[in-house]
């Protein structure tokens, strides 16, 4: 079929926004090939919610192929699920990549047995024989030294640790669209949904809430004083290919960091990351989240060796709030940072450290993105990097003002951040360049605001 396919400026309205998302869909489900209009005021409820599919240009995630998630699938394969079980069920095999719809209606706990019985932490730990307050004697470094645990007390946790991550990890095939269904607070608690050597997924309209590992493990080599050390990121993608993530809401609540118990002198870290895209995933659009009162947030790449050509993401119109650090932590990839709030503002004891880290030769455009700082607040401390990271792009605002963040980062420190990439971002559908009311916008309550429940 010959295409007619309308060229979006890079302003182009919601209301022509929301006319592609019809368009590709339609063509996603080979509706009327041949006879289809693409027509300016086509009716956006054409297409619900659950077909709807990622936007032409829409960032990386719109390369290749695009995004069409489950927009195929057939009535066999659309579920609505409001419990773990139901919800495993309709993921079905990693290996099955027919084109499913999963319509998530309310809050799973991921913390639920087949029954739907609630399970604690103890009920994990049942019959492993693991038990805090032996593991805290067993690796004491006072009488342990500093070496890696082993013995008893580690098979223990680690067995307890393998009953959890099995009732909670969400394993995603190809071909796959997540969605909760508007006005039933829909979303995940307690899960991990792991997205992994998979391609086309999305995943929108959902809070991730208190993903919690029940068994961190002490690592005495991790740092100058060792570090407590979870599983478990809200999503995590792991060799993913062209994924959306899209008005979802991350938070830890309802148990904060600042809760929680120090031994052996640091933190008994319970969280990981809320959205990490490394093992060389690809083709990433993370669009109009929310992500709040956490500390670790986004990891690109998992190490500095983390694979060279992927990591692509475009990362766009997310509201950052009461984050402390990796908003995001980019490695390696050719990383798109527009339009995005960031209120750095302390909430429920999250502090800034900083907000976009630039390392291991990373190559981010960060362009009109608006911080809100408090009083006294350093711009220079807003990124972070390690001297072989860039930074480009410009038109940014600090408190209103447009602000060089990266000059004020380099005059501020040794390891400065480059200032050009090896790239020209293209998939740039919705960039707006004006973003004095962004704020405004991102923390409203229709289809532009960020987070989970304002879908239709
Ligand atoms: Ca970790
Ligand atoms: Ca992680």
């Amino acid at each position: 079929m010959a295409s007619a396919s309308p060229r979006p400026s890079h302003r182009r309205s919601l209301r022509t926004r929301r006319t592609l998302v019809v368009t590709a869909a339609a063509v996603a489900a080979g509706v009327g090939a041949g006879v289809l209009v693409m027509n300016a005021n086509a009716d956006p409820a054409a297409v619900d919610l659950y077909h709807q599919v990622l936007p032409a240009k829409d960032g990386w995630a719109a390369s290749g192929s695009g995004t069409t998630g489950g927009a195929k699938a057939e009535a066999a394969h659309t579920f609505t699920v409001s419990t773990r079980a139901q919800l495993v069920k309709a993921l079905g095999s990693q290996t099955d990549t027919t084109p499913r719809i999963i319509k998530i209606k309310g809050t799973i706990d991921a913390n639920t047995s087949d029954a739907g019985k609630k399970l604690t932490c103890a009920d994990y730990a049942s019959g492993t024989g693991y038990s805090l307050s032996a593991y805290l004697k067993a690796y004491d470094p006072a009488t342990y030294g500093k070496k890696a645990p082993s013995g008893t007390q580690e098979t223990a946790r680690k067995a307890a640790a393998d009953k959890q991550k099995k009732n909670i990890v969400f394993r995603v095939p190809s071909n796959t669209t997540i969605v909760g269904v508007p006005g039933t607070n829909a979303g995940i608690k307690g899960g991990s949904v792991l997205v992994q050597n998979v391609k086309n997924v999305i995943v929108r309209n959902l809070t991730f809430a208190a993903t919690e590992d029940c068994f961190p493990q002490w690592d005495p080599t991790d740092g100058s004083s060792g570090e407590w050390n979870s599983n478990y990121d809200s999503v995590s993608l792991r060799g993913a290919t062209n994924v959306w993530a899209d008005h979802n809401t991350f938070t830890d609540a309802p148990t904060f960091d600042k809760s929680l118990k120090t031994y052996f002198g640091r933190k008994y870290q319970i969280h990981d990351g809320a959205l990490d895209i490394t093992n060389g995933s690809d083709l990433v659009t993370v669009e109009r989240n929310t992500f709040d009162c956490h500390d670790k947030t986004m990891l690109i790449g998992s190490s500095d060796s983390d694979s060279t050509g992927k990591l692509r993401v475009t990362i766009h119109h997310n509201l950052w709030k009461g984050i402390v650090q990796r908003a995001p932590l980019a490695r390696i990839g050719q990383i798109h940072l527009y339009n995005n709030v960031y209120d750095t503002t302390t909430v429920n004891g999250y502090a800034p450290k900083y907000s976009l880290d630039s390392r291991a030769k990373a190559q981010v455009v960060a362009e009109r993105n608006v911080w809100k700082i408090p009083a006294g607040a350093k711009v220079a401390k807003l990124l972070s990097g390690d001297g072989t990271g860039s930074v480009a792009g410009g038109g940014n605002l600090v408190n209103g003002t447009e602000t060089d963040l990266v000059a004020a980062y380099n005059a501020a420190g040794s390891k400065k951040l480059k200032t050009t990439v090896n790239w020209k971002p293209a998939l740039t559908a919705g960039l707006q360049t004006s973003v004095k009311n962004l704020l405004t916008e991102l923390t409203g309550t229709g289809t532009t605001g960020a987070g989970a429940g304002l879908l239709k």
